[in-house]
């Protein structure tokens, strides 16, 4: 396959520059997937300057249009979703059939379930009486700076650019360096669509970020990452006073009622687990089993895992792909090799499809821990990797406790034959949101849930009205009548 090479998109201009990264297959070490321009701060100006003098325009377009431009944009990345797909899982790993999914489900219905929205969002609410009238209207903030991660780069930069354009501003798009081919490929020819300045794309690493983030003309930061470097945005943000929406990581609990049908939740605990070879931010993270189910739980659990087929995320018989990126392959064998010292045990599974190619790529078995203590090291990280500690517990009141015993507060789950009393434990969490009998969201879930965390796993919500409301200002205006 040939390496393509992908430049900074300023003003609906690509612009080249001195520096070039590589990108590399994380599943094949050995190839370059393409080539990708690092910028500098002098080009984050050129890029915020180009999306302030977008943005003057921009804000005045009616609605209606900013309305079919997104559907338009709906429409292109339905096109694009199969050479899409094939681009982002060789750039950051992920099995084909899950970006295919990433771009199809998700990316596509962040956008739509935005526009539809708009209509009534956006509708004026004026009250009056014989004084006077007020009416309380929603304006766009003015640039915005959208950094997203590698996980899952589609859906999660979509999530970002379709709220923010439809309210009236404008976006400049950092990608991740691990994963940033795809997102810049589609969002060039997206922003072809929309007026010069509307849709930027910067590349680099923390000082473009940072550049990004100083910008005294960037008004909001939309950040999605680790909390870490939020805590470095947050910072940076300050100086100016910038208002920033967090999406950061978690450690989420699932939590199976003494009830549960092993059988049943099994399976599916287990997608909520290993999807992404355990790298999404809400993935499931440590699960809590009544003392009484425990060995029989691990059992199921690790007879399902041992059926996963590890390979590279374009082979069709695998399910299960390697890790994104060196730093965090190095993470979490570092995590598993100190459980040595405990008195965990660790059973690696699953079968490795492509035994030649094992050490040319970030692979990892998936590992079911057991006999851990409630707070080792493994139970309170946020591992962002295929390896997953199973914990035994005694009564509710004692789950809740371990559950909230966190600084994260993403999503949750609880595994019931009984609703309501899962219902009635769910809203004890901590946590941002709770699924009950499935750990992510269902269609109707992803249009209307907010998305995200309390805690340090973020601050803001995406998606739904409440994700729309992160890209307004209000501007309130009080008539005075005159006799
Ligand atoms: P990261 O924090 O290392 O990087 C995220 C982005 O920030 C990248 O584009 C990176 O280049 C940029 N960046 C790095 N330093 C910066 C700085 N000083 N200023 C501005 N930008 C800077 O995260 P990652 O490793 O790419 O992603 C993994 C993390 O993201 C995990 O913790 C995961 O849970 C979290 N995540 C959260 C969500 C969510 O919606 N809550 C979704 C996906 C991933």
């Amino acid at each position: 396959m040939s390496v393509g090479r992908i430049h900074l998109l300023i003003n609906n201009e690509e612009i080249s520059t001195e520096n070039y990264m590589e990108v590399r297959d994380p599943g094949r070490l050995s190839d370059v997937v393409g080539l990708v321009a690092k910028g500098s701060t002098q080009h984050v100006g050129m890029a915020v300057e180009a999306a302030h003098q977008a943005f003057l325009s921009w804000r005045k377009t009616p609605l209606h249009e900013r309305m079919a431009l997104l559907k338009q944009a709906a429409s292109l990345l339905e096109k694009e979703a199969s050479d899409l797909a094939v681009m982002v899982s060789r750039e950051n790993g992920m099995l084909l059939s899950t970006t295919k999914l990433e771009i199809t489900h998700l990316a596509i219905s962040a956008i739509k379930n935005t526009v539809e929205l708009a209509q009534t969002f956006f509708q004026e609410t004026r009250v009056e009486d014989a004084q006077s009238w007020v009416s309380v209207e929603k304006r766009p903030i003015g640039v915005i700076a959208g950094i997203v991660p590698w996980n899952a780069p589609l859906v999660l930069t979509m999530q970002k650019v379709a709220p923010a354009l439809i309210a009236g501003n404008t976006i400049v798009i950092k990608p991740s360096p691990f994963a940033p081919m795809g997102a810049s490929t589609v969002l060039k020819k997206m922003a072809a669509l929309f007026p010069p300045g509307v849709i930027s794309v910067i590349h680099g690493d923390a000082d473009v970020g940072k550049a990004l983030t100083t910008h005294p003309l960037v008004r909001k930061v939309s950040f999605t990452g680790g909390g870490r470097t939020a805590a470095h945005v947050m910072r940076d943000a300050a100086d100016a006073l910038k208002s920033v929406h967090f999406e950061l990581g978690g450690n989420d609990p699932a939590i199976v009622l003494d009830d549960a049908n092993l059988d049943e939740v099994v399976p599916k605990i287990a997608a909520g687990v290993f999807r992404r070879s355990g790298q999404v931010c809400f993935a499931i993270k440590r699960i809590y089993v009544p003392q009484y189910l425990y060995d029989s739980f691990h059992a199921k659990l690790c007879e399902y895992v041992e059926s996963f087929k590890i390979g590279h995320g374009l082979n069709e018989q695998a399910t299960f792909g390697p890790l994104n990126n060196k730093q965090q392959y190095q993470y979490v064998q570092d995590l598993t090799a100190r459980l040595k010292n405990s008195q965990a045990t660790v059973t690696h599974l699953g079968t490795k499809l492509e035994p030649d190619n094992w050490e040319n790529g970030y692979y990892l078995q998936p590992a079911v821990v057991r006999d851990v203590e409630p707070g080792q090291e493994i139970v309170t990280c946020e591992q962002f990797g295929p390896v997953i500690p199973l914990i035994s517990y005694r009564t509710e009141e004692e789950v809740v406790e371990m559950a909230n015993q966190t600084e994260y507060g993403l999503g949750s789950s609880v595994w019931s034959a009984d609703p309501d009393r899962a219902l009635r434990l769910a809203r004890d969490l901590e946590a941002g949101m709770t699924f009950v009998n499935g750990h992510g969201q269902t269609p109707l879930g992803y249009r209307h849930m907010p998305f995200g965390g309390v805690k340090q796993s973020g601050i803001g919500r995406e998606n739904g009205e409440v994700g729309l409301a992160e890209y307004i200002e209000y501007h309130a205006i009080n008539l005075h009548r005159t006799t």
